[in-house]
C-alpha cells in the first residue's frame, strides 16, 4: 500500500480515536494544510482568481476605496486591511490606484499561510495578522476580501442533524446535505462590524455565492483547474463553498452596518468603469489589446465570472454611500 499523505493520516487517526468529525473540521484542516504548503494560483496552480486575471480588478477596488475616502473627508489615519490576500496582487494594484488619488495607507494583511505571506511580502510592504484582533484600533478601516469567505469552513445539515465525515477505506459524508451554515464567516462579519462601528470605514466582500438563503450541497474541490471529489486527498486540493451573502448581510445589518448589494461582479465592475480602464490600458499597449479585452470579458460576462461572483459593501454609519451599487 502507498503511504497516506500527512494530513490524510492525521485525519484518519483522529476519526479512529474520536469517531466521525463535522464537515467544518474536515474543511478547516484541509484548507489550512492546502494553503500553508503551496501557492495555488494561476496556470501552473489549481485555480485563477480575478486579481490574477487582470490588474483592472485591483485597480478598480483601489479607485472605489479612494473615492469613498475622499468623500469621507480624507481621514489621515485610514488603514488598508485585506483578508486572504493570496499572492498580494490585488493589494499591489489597489494601493497603486489609491496612491494616484493621494491615499497611501498603512497595510495590514490577514493571512494564515506562511507560504503566501512570503509571496505577499514580495509585492507589498505590510504587517501580517492571523485575524482582525491584532489590527490597530486607531483610524478608519478600508477592508477588502476577495475569494476569502468561500474558503472558510461550512457546517452541513440534514434536517437538524449535522453531517459528519467518517473513514471506511475512504473519507465519506454520512447523509444528504439539505442546508449549510458558516459560523466562521458570521464570526468574522461580527468582528468586522464591531471594528467598523468603532473606527469608521467600509468593507468590500467579493466572492462567488448566492444572495437568497441557500439550499443543498455547495462544497466543492478544485484541483488543476478542474472539479474534484472533496472527500479525496484532503489538504491537496482547494475546498470552497458558495458564500451565503444573504446571511452575511443580515448579520452585518443586525450589528449596525449599512449593507449595499450584493451586486453581480460584472454589473459592479461595469459601474466602476472597467470599459474605460480597459480602453486606456489597450491604448497604452496596443500589442496587448486582445488580452485586455479577453480579461475584461472573463471578469464581467454573465456566463463567465460576471454573475456568479458578487460584490457586497458593509459601510460604517456616517460614511458616504459607496460607488457601484
Ligand atoms: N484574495 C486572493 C486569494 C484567495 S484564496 C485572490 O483573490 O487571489 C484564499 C486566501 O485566504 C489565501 O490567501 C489563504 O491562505 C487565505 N486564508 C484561508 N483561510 C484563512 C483564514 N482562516 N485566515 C486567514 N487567511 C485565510
Amino acid at each position: 500500500m502507498s503511504q497516506p499523505l500527512p494530513l490524510e493520516a492525521r485525519l484518519r487517526a483522529r476519526i479512529a480515536a474520536e469517531g466521525p468529525i463535522p464537515i467544518a473540521d474536515y474543511m478547516a484542516e484541509a484548507n489550512a494544510h492546502y494553503y500553508a504548503t503551496r501557492d495555488p494560483f494561476g496556470v501552473e496552480g489549481d485555480f485563477t482568481t480575478a486579481p490574477e486575471i487582470s490588474q483592472m480588478f485591483g485597480e478598480l477596488i483601489g479607485v472605489w476605496f479612494a473615492d469613498l475616502w475622499q468623500r469621507a473627508g480624507e481621514p489621515k489615519a485610514a488603514r488598508y486591511v485585506e483578508f486572504g490576500p493570496g499572492r498580494g496582487t490585488l493589494a499591489e494594484d489597489a494601493l497603486r490606484a489609491m496612491r494616484g488619488a493621494g491615499l497611501s495607507p498603512p497595510v495590514e494583511l490577514i493571512e494564515t499561510s506562511p507560504a503566501l505571506r512570503l509571496a505577499q511580502a514580495e509585492r507589498v510592504p505590510a504587517r501580517w495578522h492571523d485575524s482582525l484582533a491584532t489590527v490597530p484600533e486607531g483610524g478608519p478601516l478600508l477592508v477588502v476580501a476577495n475569494e476569502f469567505f468561500d474558503a472558510l469552513p461550512i457546517r452541513q445539515f440534514e434536517g437538524d442533524r449535522e453531517l459528519l465525515v467518517g473513514y471506511d477505506g475512504r473519507f465519506a459524508r454520512d447523509g444528504t446535505v439539505e442546508t449549510e451554515t458558516s459560523p466562521a464567516s458570521l464570526a468574522i462579519v461580527g468582528d468586522l462590524a464591531r471594528r467598523l462601528l468603532a473606527q469608521g470605514g467600509a468593507a468590500l466582500i467579493v466572492d462567488y455565492g448566492h444572495d437568497r438563503p441557500g439550499t443543498g450541497d455547495t462544497l466543492q474541490a478544485v484541483s488543476d483547474h478542474a472539479y474534484a471529489d472533496p472527500f479525496q486527498a484532503p489538504g491537496e486540493q482547494d475546498l470552497s463553498a458558495h458564500v451565503d451573502f444573504h446571511a452575511l448581510g443580515l448579520a452585518a445589518r443586525a450589528a449596525g452596518l449599512r449593507v449595499f448589494g450584493p451586486a453581480a461582479q460584472g454589473v459592479w465592475l461595469n459601474a466602476m468603469g472597467i470599459k474605460l480602464r480597459a480602453a486606456s490600458l489597450a491604448k497604452a499597449a496596443p500589442e496587448r489589446a486582445a488580452d485586455i479585452l479577453a480579461a475584461r470579458v472573463r471578469l464581467t460576462a454573465p456566463d463567465q465570472m460576471g454573475r456568479l461572483f458578487k460584490a457586497m459593501a458593509l459601510v460604517a454609519p456616517g460614511w458616504p454611500e459607496p460607488a457601484g451599487f
